[in-house]
C-alpha cells in the first residue's frame, strides 16, 4: 500500500496527527530528500526506519523496485515540503500505483498553493496552477494568458532569484493586473506583498534582496 503523506510547508506545527500516525506505522519512507525527511522524523520521535530515495535524478531506477516492494509492504511517500506529488516527481509514482492497482491512501495537509490563495485576498472562485513557470519570455507570456483567457487567479512557483524579473515582465505586459508575493508561509518571516502590478514590481526593487520560498499570485479582475 502507498500511503500519501503531505507534511509542512515551514510551521512543524502544521503536520496532522494522522501524518505522524501513519509515518510510525509504515515499513518505509518513500522521500524526494532522505535526509531532509530524516530531521522531520526525529522532531516527530518517529523510530528511524529505511530512507528510500524517490527524486527527479533518480526516479527511472527507483521506481519498480518501490512498485514491487509497495505490493507487499506499506510505503508513505513525502516530498520536502507539503503535498506530495505536486510539481515534484511523486505524481509518477501515484500514477504508477493507480496503474498497477495497488492501493492509495491519502493523508492530506498543508500545500503551499492553497496557503498562499487562502491568504492573498484575491479572487479564488477560479484559480489555475502553473507551477514553476518557463524560463523564456514568450512562453511565460503564454502561461499568463492562459489566465486571462480563463477569467482565474494564477497561482505560480517562483524563486527569489526570479521574482523580480518575472515581476517585472507581467508588470510590462499586464501593468492593471494585481499581484501578491506570498513568501515564506508559515514560517517567522511569512510576508505577503500585494498591489498593483507597478507597485509591487517599485517595492520589489527597493530591496537589495529578496529571500526564501515564494508563491506568486496575478489577479487580472
Ligand atoms: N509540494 C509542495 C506543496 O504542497 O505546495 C510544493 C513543492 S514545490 C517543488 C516547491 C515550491 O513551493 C517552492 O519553490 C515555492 O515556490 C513553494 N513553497 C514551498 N514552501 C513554501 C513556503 N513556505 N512559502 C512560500 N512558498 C513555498
Amino acid at each position: 500500500m502507498l500511503s500519501i503523506v503531505a507534511t509542512p510547508i515551514g510551521n512543524l506545527g502544521d503536520i496532522t496527527f494522522r501524518a505522524v500516525a501513519v509515518l510510525r506505522e509504515a515499513d518505509f519512507i518513500i522521500a524526494e530528500n532522505p535526509l531532509h525527511t530524516a530531521k522531520l522524523l526525529k522532531h516527530f520521535e518517529i523510530p528511524k526506519k529505511e530512507l528510500v530515495q524517490f527524486a527527479d535524478h533518480n526516479e527511472h531506477k527507483a521506481l519498480p523496485k518501490i512498485l514491487d516492494r509497495l505490493e507487499q509492504e506499506h510505503g508513505a511517500l513525502v516530498s520536502d515540503a507539503g503535498t506530495p506529488g505536486i510539481s515534484d516527481p511523486g505524481f509518477r509514482l501515484v500514477r504508477a500505483c493507480v496503474e498497477k492497482g495497488i492501493q492509495i491512501q491519502n493523508v492530506p495537509g498543508t500545500s503551499a498553493i492553497i496557503t498562499a490563495l487562502a491568504g492573498a485576498g484575491l479572487p479564488t472562485d477560479r484559480f489555475l496552477f502553473v507551477g514553476f513557470l518557463p524560463k523564456t519570455e514568450p512562453k511565460l507570456l503564454q502561461a499568463l494568458e492562459s489566465g486571462l483567457q480563463t477569467e482565474s487567479t494564477l497561482v505560480i512557483y517562483e524563486s527569489p532569484q526570479r521574482i523580480s524579473k518575472t515581476v517585472d515582465i507581467i508588470t510590462k505586459t499586464y501593468p492593471s493586473a494585481q499581484l501578491v508575493v506570498a513568501r515564506e508561509l508559515t514560517k517567522l518571516h511569512e510576508e505577503f506583498i500585494r498591489g498593483g502590478a507597478v507597485e509591487v514590481s517599485t517595492l520589489l526593487k527597493k530591496r537589495s534582496s529578496i529571500k526564501g520560498e515564494i508563491v506568486l499570485l496575478v489577479s487580472f479582475k
